[in-house]
């Protein structure tokens, strides 16, 4: 058997559409061949890797709407597709009222890298270790999708299907994110565990959201994601609703820390075991519950 060590890029046509509804049509007329493109930091290393071998790529991110980062005092924020993550660390709207997304993004590899990497190719890439899904899933984000018949928007809770796998149908080109308002008084945090600081995926990713809600027996509403423990990014739905009936004390949050490490699904595989990854998640989300518990307090 040989090894190519120096492995590079196969041949394929680059395709800059000038209209949304030009993009779609293309990618519609060539399923399985065609596929659309922002950043490149994922999908050029898999052609790389030869794991997927489109014809066309699609550069999706000079088309209408897929620059804008927007904040609406009475709607949210609205992150087109095409910003780049050092764009929504920069942003004072982001540090304003999302300090969790932007810190979700300075979590991901190198300055270098985001310059290029988006939220939306992240969250598009469907990886069960995208670090910045998790911030979108706790603030309930929905996708703008463009599709060949026109608009549609799709909870992003409802998005992922499994590794790689997506609602995504051919022609479907997803042109923002949006996050509604943060709910009143919430602090989160997000906790990465990788190999290493700098440029690793997660072993393990707890991201945690609270906010005082007064129409709950405890008082409070936590949210909790967990990267890298799943098929895809996890909600640990049976933690938040434990919390969200107890009295929060350290004991409470341990067992909410537990229910989340029972809610997980991990592989072992060439980065951390199985075992190891859930008893992660029970150590940070105890963590990460407690860091948010106390910013409430
Ligand atoms: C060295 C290195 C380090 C990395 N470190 C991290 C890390 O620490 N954390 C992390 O989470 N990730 C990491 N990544 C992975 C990658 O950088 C991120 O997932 C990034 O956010 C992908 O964004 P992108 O814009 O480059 O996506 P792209 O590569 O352009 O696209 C990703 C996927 O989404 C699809 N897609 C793109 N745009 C659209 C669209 N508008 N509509 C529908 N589908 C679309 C593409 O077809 C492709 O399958 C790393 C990658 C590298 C190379």
């Amino acid at each position: 058997m040989t090894i190519n060590t120096h492995p590079t890029l196969p041949e394929f046509e680059y395709v800059r559409p000038e209209t949304l509804a030009e993009a779609s049509e293309f990618l519609t007329r060539y399923p399985g061949e065609a596929r659309p493109f922002l950043g490149g930091t994922d999908i050029f290393v898999r052609m790389r890797d030869g794991l997927i071998t489109p014809n066309f790529l699609v550069d999706v991110k000079k088309l209408d709407g897929t620059n804008d980062l927007r904040f609406e005092p009475q709607a949210g924020l609205t992150l087109g597709a095409a910003v780049n993550m050092n764009r929504v660390i920069a942003s004072r709207e982001v540090q304003a009222h999302y300090p969790l997304l932007a810190e979700a993004c300075r979590s991901v590899a190198s300055y270098q890298l985001r310059t290029r990497a988006t939220v939306v190719g992240n969250i598009c890439n469907a990886s069960p270790a995208g670090d910045t899904i998790g911030a979108c899933l706790v603030f309930n984000g929905v996708l703008h999708i463009h599709e060949v018949n026109g608009l549609r928007q799709e909870p992003l809770a409802e998005f992922f299907l499994g590794p790689g796998k997506t609602t995504l149908k051919p022609g479907d080109i997803v042109t923002a994110i949006h996050l509604p308002l943060p709910p009143k008084g919430c602090a989160g945090v997000y906790l990465k565990l990788g190999r290493n600081k700098l440029s690793d995926l997660s072993l393990v990713g707890v991201t945690a959201l609270g906010h005082p809600d007064p129409s709950l027996p405890s008082g409070y509403r936590f949210r909790l994601a967990l990267a890298s423990v799943a098929p895809v990014p996890l909600v640990p739905t049976q933690a938040e609703t434990y919390l969200a009936n107890q009295p929060i004390t350290p004991e409470t949050i341990r067992e909410a820390a537990h229910l989340a490490a029972e809610a997980c699904a991990p592989i072992d595989d060439l980065r951390g075991s199985a075992r190891y990854r859930k008893e992660m998640v029970r150590n940070l989300s105890a963590k990460a519950l407690s860091e948010v518990w106390e910013k409430l307090k």
